[in-house]
């Protein structure tokens, strides 16, 4: 007999399977009882009939706590009335792992208590969905950057220096000097970019966040490509295409967890729609000025509310582009005729979920970014390698930070980030 995964069931229709997995739910009458049954592949109803499997059985069945561990052989039919669209008729069981009383039953918990049991919390349904479309996301990733000819190189994650200031860094002791925890490979990439033309790193980067936002978590991963020989335009239509082919595999390859989930499919469709808008960091300005917002002047960085009206105006993600250079780090380049803006885009997605990717040019003439250097108060020394790089064979090249858990956040339709990462780590939040 074959051992299948739930969500193979349409092909076995009618026929008799062994499956194993755990009881998620369960419910019973005087002779029938329904088992929710979960592999990690899907969930699906499970049936017990007294009649089948005899009175003693039937009993013990019934009496079975959630979690319990299982292997269960039965036949596959269809059951138009689910969700799934299968269900199993049970002939045997044998349990493999027993449970006890569970502490999270199906009824609501608050969400201190979900986050304090992490490692159970994520046998539910709607975790195991958000889980799905991140490992979809994942895996589109390498698809499309592969496709595309670019290589994935990892640059370290222990590192010497600080390039945007220590105030959001972690450190940690290093033999008797500092060391930082990566909050962004780019400068590494840059340096692979200009050995391989085209690259991208996927990584764990770390941010000491200290404020609590359903945004930011203090460890979460970056999707970083850089191009050589790349201006701008050309990011912008990688990044567009890039998003786009996200959300188009997600609509193809994760049905089951978006109906979980409950994400409207034609809201997500629009967003597989490029090009995407593009305004600039004045015109945006203006337009919150324009709506009453007085909280922001020209040269602030947006906050969430001005990030979500913003793309409350727009149908699709929408590029910001020249933000303010004195708001920007110092490896971006002044914008053409401006000597306050650099050339820069951050793609804000729709329905308030902020920014998801930052991305600029490069500077790369030598004396500038050293004068950058200086003005941004980095030291010169720390900095030789990266300088390097415009002293032998300078291109112009261009580069992007996606971040994997607020495109899972958005992609899902979820209300907070730390749903998008197994063992989020926040603020308050080391463990489990
Ligand atoms: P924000 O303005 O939202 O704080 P940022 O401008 O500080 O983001 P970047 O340095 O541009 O972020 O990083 C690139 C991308 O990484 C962001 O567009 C976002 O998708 C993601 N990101 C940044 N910080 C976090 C965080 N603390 N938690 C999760 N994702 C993050
Ligand atoms: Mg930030
Ligand atoms: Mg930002
Ligand atoms: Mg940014």
């Amino acid at each position: 007999m074959e051992k299948i995964s739930i969500i193979d069931s349409k092909n076995h229709v009618n026929e008799v399977v062994e499956i194993n997995g755990w009881i998620a739910n369960k419910r019973s009458s005087g002779k029938i009882a329904f088992l929710t049954l979960r592999d990690g592949s899907a969930y699906f109803q499970g049936i017990v009939l007294k009649e089948t499997v005899g009175e003693e059985a039937f009993a013990q069945i019934k009496n079975l706590p959630q979690e319990t561990a299982v292997k269960i052989i039965g036949e596959i039919h269809e059951d138009k009335r689910s969700k799934f669209g299968y269900e199993i008729e049970i002939s045997q069981l044998e349990v493999i792992g027993t449970s006890g009383d569970y502490p999270i039953t199906p009824k609501e918990h608050g969400t201190d208590f979900l986050m304090d049991h992490r490692h159970l919390w994520l046998r539910s349904s709607k975790q195991h969905a958000i889980m799905q479309i991140r490992n979809e996301i994942i895996r589109a990733t390498y698809e499309f950057f592969n496709d595309r000819g670019f290589i994935k190189i990892d640059p370290p994650i222990l590192t010497g220096s600080a390039p945007e200031g220590t105030t959001e860094l972690f450190e940690t002791d290093y033999f008797g000097q500092s060391a930082y925890l990566s909050q962004s490979g780019q400068l590494y990439a840059e340096a692979a970019a200009m050995a391989f033309g085209k690259v991208f790193t996927f990584g764990p980067t770390f941010r000491a966040e200290k404020s609590k936002t359903r945004r930011h978590l203090t460890e979460f991963w970056m999707i970083e490509p850089e191009m050589a020989f790349t201006h701008q335009d050309e990011s912008l239509k990688v990044q567009e295409d890039y998003v786009a082919f996200l959300v188009r595999n997600v609509l193809d390859h994760c049905e089951y967890a978006l109906d979980v989930l409950g994400r409207d499919r034609d809201v997500l469709e629009r967003y597989t729609q490029t090009p995407y808008p593009r305004i600039s960091y004045d015109e945006a300005i203006e337009l919150l000025k324009e709506n009453g917002f007085d909280d922001i002047e020209w040269g602030d960085d947006f906050g969430s509310p001005h990030e979500t009206f913003i793309a409350n105006s727009f149908e699709k993600p929408v590029f910001i582009m020249n933000y303010p250079a004195k708001i920007k780090p110092f490896y971006m380049p002044l914008a053409p005729g401006r000597d306050d803006v650099v050339i820069c885009a951050d793609l804000i997605a729709p329905e308030g979920y902020g920014e998801i990717i930052g991305g600029s040019e490069r500077e790369v003439d030598y004396d500038v970014l050293a004068e950058n250097i200086e003005k941004f108060g980095l030291s010169e020394e720390e900095y030789g390698w990266y300088l390097d790089l415009r002293k032998y064979g300078s291109v112009p090249h261009s580069g992007f930070g996606l971040g994997l858990e607020r495109t899972v956040t958005w992609i899902s339709g979820i209300e907070h980030i730390r749903e998008a990462s197994p063992f989020p780590r926040l603020l308050h939040r080391l463990r489990p």
